[in-house]
């Protein structure tokens, strides 16, 4: 279970391979075979494979160890498979984003600056679509006007075993009615971050991913995580967490949600 890891720091071979996950995806859409990856970095199969283990420690990636091709299932803020948002640069579709809530942080990767960047999604409840253009980490426009993240999964639980549950349960809503009804269809609660409180939340990696070559890893450190997302202003109730006592919080629609079940 990767939550709680001790620091640790990347090899030379994860920094190398996770730079060019990044340069890769941007340039081509999609994530590199064991091939790609060799021909970009130079390095041996067994290098590649021993990198990508340190960067899903790290959570970079989620690779699929079991195969033996390794195949690469996530770099964030992208997926390999399809997910709730696709992003779309100069009028076509570049790839999937990971999800909802990392869709937000395309636009900050250096190869996509000063480009709009329009991510097309769909409420998790009806399927109706929703959209949202950025440039370069700011969002510029969306619809519907009460567009919000739904995140059906506490931080206790994320990465439990990888970030793709994590991902899938952070998923677009219409407003506050649709996340009810979501809630009811997949029988779980949530708690929902409008856009500005979700693109508050991804930021910080967003705007260090790519442009800071030796990153170090990311840990799911639970407690921080959910400090982090109080301090935004989020009703964390809907995970069993206590909600926070902002001033002013009765006038934001989206607080009232806790009271009114
Ligand atoms: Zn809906």
């Amino acid at each position: 279970m990767p939550q709680n890891v001790p620091e640790f720091r990347f090899s030379e071979g994860a920094l190398k391979v996770r730079q060019f996950l990044y340069e890769y995806w941007c340039a081509n859409g999609r994530g590199p075979n064991l091939r790609a990856v060799h021909e970009g970095t130079g390095l041996t199969r067994e290098e590649i494979i021993e990198a990508y283990k340190e960067l899903e420690l790290g959570m970079m990636c989620v690779v699929d160890l079991s195969t033996q091709n390794v195949h690469v299932l996530k770099a964030p803020p992208f997926s390999s498979y399809p997910t709730v948002a696709e992003v779309h640069v100069d009028g076509r579709f570049l790839a999937y984003a990971g999800c909802a809530m990392e869709s937000l942080a395309v636009s900050m990767m250096p190869p996509l600056s000063d480009k709009q960047v329009r991510i097309e999604g769909y409420c998790a409840c009806c399927l109706d679509a929703v959209w949202i253009v950025s440039l370069n980490g700011t969002i510029v426009a969306y619809e519907p006007k009460s567009l919000a993240i739904h995140v059906s999964l506490s931080p206790r639980e994320w990465n439990n075993t990888n970030i793709v549950h994590m991902c899938d349960a952070m998923n677009f809503v219409f407003d506050p009615e649709h996340a009810e009804r979501y809630e009811r269809k997949i029988c779980r609660r949530g708690v929902v971050f409008s856009l500005d409180q979700a693109l508050r939340f991804v930021t910080p990696t967003g705007r260090s991913r790519m442009w800071q070559y030796d990153r170090g890893p990311d840990y799911m450190r639970p407690q921080r995580v959910l400090d982090f997302i109080r301090s935004l202003g989020v009703d964390v109730s809907g995970w069993g967490e206590s909600a926070p006592k902002l001033p002013g919080d009765r006038e934001k629609p989206w607080a009232r949600r806790g009271t009114s079940r």
